[in-house]
């Protein structure tokens, strides 16, 4: 940082570096005129990454300041290229009219100041924005919950639209719960980094660490009470102290970064411990609830069910997707909107066609509220909230509305309407996107405003008229009236009629400036008023229309609360109505969501892999599931074989994903379903290798069982494909084998477990609630066909020769593996499995066995205590426990 330290710098380049030593580690766009600049070692990075050219500016220590810049008017673009690629910016503007710093002296530095740290979880610019998906900062914060025990507080803010919510998570659970906000950028107590490095790197948010003073409990209800401006955070409900840390860092961080323009936050709902499915990182990545793998969103779970209009709408079904709920009562009411819009289908078509014309009055409304809006924001507000206004009074005249729809409506009519009626009386109909550009209010609504736009616009017409009464008032009818930008405007007249006016009357009005050959020119004070009304016109017509944007800026700051509320109620209608088209043109069907242990699909489908098929013109097969836990007892393990291709992915992960959606409050594509709620779900589906870091498949698949097996609890659904496949086939028969074992005696959870390893279908004459099943295939002239049905029984046969043949490999590699299976199985028809299976103990007969029938050296060993023998009665100990042999 030696280039830093100032020697004799110019008084700018003193400004430059006593701002950016006060944020190190940002870049810092420093204002100058039109663009943004940046210096030193920003300048080089900035450049680098952006590509754009790095330039020198003036000498710093005897050294060229490398410099690069970037026009105002598109920082947008650039600001999104720097977030995204990981920079945080601190955005540094003139903070004072260059005329003061003037006044100041000639040397004088306009002040600047850095009004907005620009970072991924504090965006709200559109540019910066996906529309379709929320932007959290998340912020943890650690110490005794509610229950007395460690816990971790979690806060989410969506900065872009206000919306604030806390919650707390279980120790162990904080993973899982990041995986579902996945935040763009989490706050985290400085000290906690490193330790908190798994459940972080599972998800692609920035870590920002948080300083100490922020995440002081003890200060943490004051900030909170202070920041909302009421006198106890008891009106959020009761907060535990790791809620309280958690939401006061949020609201310090946003603080101490957005400066001058805080964007409004809504009160912190609290998020009850245990109110949605808990999906870990992996299982969600595994079954592409929201993305896919490879990051993209189509093809996702969210994508195929995603019929929304509105932005809103999509962002809402994400996060419903993601945390999917276990009141059964509160997945009720959502499947209630639903049913009620599939039944109405006339009204169903007048919400999606009113919202689809509603943009997002959420963000609109925040940036508005947050200084940052530009007039098409309020026209924007100006139409959802026209839109909202349409609805509530369609949805009025609805009789037996569910709840649901009800609290909707009730939303959409509390907003602010006399807002958009006022908007509407003073937007004009082409709207700038800068307010600077004016020309934004509707002629008709100001006279002031005009007034000054006529005589802008309408100078000349004015003029003209002025001239027509002096002439007719001098009776000179050569009198013009002319501008030059020495005079500005002037009066003209012959010299014969100029000596006329020198006298009066015409004296008193007429002001001599200049004899030409042949040519007097007069002004008046009229003309001067005009002249510098003219002038001053076009700043007047935009000053007047800048006030006028305040008041409804101002207008819609009041109104922000009941506005955020109608958004909500806006995007929950927009998810019902899109559920409901869905389900419709899908064939979608309600489940029956409740307490109980059950799951029973009928004729289930997968949404994604359904879609894609059609695509294609092929259709999917359906398929039953039934893993309820008979008598509420555990649930029943349903163990899949079959042949590669044939379709137990596909069938496991259908179950999972109609569990996922079923509690998200969707109906699920299946002829029927019932589905005890589902509080955790598990899936072990064919990962990829975790190269980066440093894990092969095996340990991946590994890691992610024990986490498993581990974990899954009574009300858990699990779903594992191809257990030990990674390994030698004993190694990973072995495994699956102890696994399923482990599953059924200890976790108790419903499951379906996929494997190629057949020999496993013998544990169902062990395990009374392990069910076999296979998904069936033809054989046509030697050809496998799968048929995709999964029925009851066993695979006869793994088909792997033939699946592979169909795959492409050499005609003579495949008869050469035929030839050696024949073989093969000539020698060993009886699987070791076979023979085994009765005389291994199962897995908790093995387990209990030592506490079963106790052996009696066992006990008589028990009672020994070896420091209070002689060495003679130790002798004595040993010969009597080796008669006990
Ligand atoms: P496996 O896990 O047994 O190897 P997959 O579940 O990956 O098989 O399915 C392989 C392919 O078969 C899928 O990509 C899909 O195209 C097709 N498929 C799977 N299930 C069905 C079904 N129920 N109906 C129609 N096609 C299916």
């Amino acid at each position: 940082m030696d280039a830093l330290a100032p020697a004799h710098p110019t008084p700018m380049m003193a400004q430059y570096l006593e701002i950016k030593t006060a944020n190190p580690d940002s870049l810092l766009f420093y204002r100058m005129g039109d663009f943004y600049e940046m210096f030193f070692e920003d300048a080089e990075r900035a450049s680098r990454a952006l590509g754009i050219a790095l330039t020198k500016r003036g000498k710093h220590l005897g050294e060229d300041i490398p410099m690069c810049g970037v026009p105002v008017e598109r920082a947008d673009d650039y600001l999104q290229r720097l977030i995204g690629l990981g920079f945080r910016v601190a955005v540094c503007e003139q903070t004072e009219d260059p005329k003061e710093a003037k006044k100041r002296g000639a040397k004088s530095v306009v002040r600047r100041d850095v009004v907005r740290l620009v970072t991924p979880g504090t965006l709200t610019e559109d540019a910066l924005l996906e529309p379709r998906r929320a932007n959290l900062l998340a912020a943890i914060a650690r110490g005794r919950g509610e229950d007395g025990g460690f816990a971790f507080g979690l806060a989410s803010v969506d900065v872009s639209t206000g919306a604030f919510s806390v919650g707390e998570v279980p120790v162990a659970g904080l993973g899982a719960a990041l995986a579902r906000l996945d935040a763009a950028e989490v706050l985290v107590p400085d000290g906690m980094i490193e330790e908190l490095g798994a459940a972080l790197g599972d998800s692609r948010a920035a870590v920002t660490p948080l300083a100490r003073d922020l995440v002081d409990s003890a200060r943490a209800e004051t900030r909170l009470a202070k920041h909302f401006g009421v006198a106890t955070t008891e009106a959020f409900g009761v907060l535990s102290k790791p809620e309280l840390t958690a939401a006061a860092a949020i609201v310090g961080y946003l603080e101490r970064t957005q400066l001058q323009n805080l964007p409004p936050l809504s009160r912190p709902a609290r998020e009850g411990r245990g109110a949605v499915m808990e999906i870990d990182a992996a299982t969600r990545a595994n079954l592409e609830l929201v993305r896919r793998l490879s990051g993209e969103r189509e093809g996702s779970l969210l994508d195929a069910v995603d019929a929304c209009v509105t932005a809103g709408g999509s962002r809402l079904l994400g996060q419903r997707i993601a945390g999917p709920l276990l009141d059964p009562a509160a997945i009720t009411r959502r499947h209630d909107a639903v049913e009620a819009l599939i039944e109405a289908p006339e009204l169903r078509r007048f919400v999606r066609q009113t919202l689809a014309r509603a943009p997002d009055l959420a963000r609109a409304a925040q940036r508005i509220a947050s200084d940052r809006g530009g007039p098409r924001d309020l026209a924007a507000i100006r139409d959802a909230l026209g839109a909202a206004q349409a609805l509530a009074e369609r949805l009025a005249t609805q009789r037996d509305a569910p709840d649901e729809l009800i609290a909707i409506a009730d939303a959409l009519s509390a907003a602010d309407h006399a807002l958009a009626l006022d908007l509407a009386r003073t937007l004009a109909d082409e709207l700038p996107l800068l307010k600077r550009d004016g020309g934004f209010v509707r002629a008709g609504r100001s006279s002031e405003l005009d007034a000054a736009r006529a005589l802008r616009d309408e100078s000349r017409k004015v003029i003209a008229q002025l001239q027509a009464a002096y002439s007719d008032a001098t009776d000179v009818r050569t009198l013009r009236i002319k501008h030059n930008n020495v005079l500005g405007y002037f009066i003209e007249v012959p010299q014969q009629h100029g000596e006329r006016l020198l006298k009066p009357p015409h004296a008193e009005t007429f002001v001599h400036r200049q004899t030409m050959a042949g040519a007097m020119r007069f002004t008046t004070t009229e003309l001067g008023d005009l002249e510098r009304r003219i002038a001053e016109a076009g700043d007047t017509a935009l000053a007047l229309e800048l006030r006028i944007f305040e008041s409804l800026v101002a207008r819609v700051k009041e109104s922000w609360e009941t506005s955020r509320a109608c958004a909500d109620a806006l995007a929950a209608l927009d998810v019902a109505a899109g559920l409901a088209e869905v389900a419709v043109d899908l064939g979608h069907v309600r489940p029956h969501v409740d307490e109980s242990l059950d799951f029973a699909l009928e004729g289930a489908r997968h949404p994604v892999v359904e879609a894609a098929l059609k695509r294609e013109g092929k259709p999917f097969v359906p398929n039953d599931a039934e893993l309820s836990a008979p008598d509420g007892d555990g649930g029943l393990i349903q163990l899949v074989t079959g042949p590669n291709m044939g379709g137990k992915s596909t069938y496991l992960r259908q179950a999972a994903l109609c569990a996922v959606l079923a509690q998200a409050g969707a109906f699920v594509p299946a002829k029927a379903a019932r589905i005890g709620v589902v509080d955790r779900l598990f899936s072990r589906v064919g990962a990829a290798d975790d190269l980066a870091r440093g894990r092969s498949t095996f340990m991946v698949e590994m890691v992610e069982t024990a986490a498993i097996l581990n974990t899954a609890g009574p009300r858990s659904l699990v779903i594992l494909d191809e257990i030990g496949r990674g390994t030698a086939t004993f190694d990973g028969l072995s495994i699956a084998w102890a696994a399923i074992e482990h599953l059924h005696e200890v976790n108790r959870c419903r499951s379906l477990f996929a494997t190629h390893f057949h020999e496993l279908t013998a544990l169902a004459k062990r395990l009374p609630r392990l069910r076999n099943a296979t998904v069936r295939v033809a054989e046509w002239k030697g050809e496998v066909v799968f048929l995709h049905e999964v029925a009851p029984g066993v695979a006869d046969r793994s088909y792997g020769i033939q699946v592979a043949k169909l795959a492409g490999l050499p005609p003579a590699v495949v008869r050469r593996a035929k030839a050696v299976l024949d073989e093969l199985e000539a020698h060993d028809r009886a699987s070791p499995v076979e023979r085994m299976i009765d005389d291994l103990p199962l897995f908790a007969a093995a387990r209990k066995a030592p506490e079963a029938d106790a052996d009696p050296a066992v006990e008589a060993l028990d009672a020994i205590d070896p420091d209070a023998l002689s060495p003679r009665e130790a002798l004595e100990a040993l010969y009597r426990l080796k008669g006990l042999r």
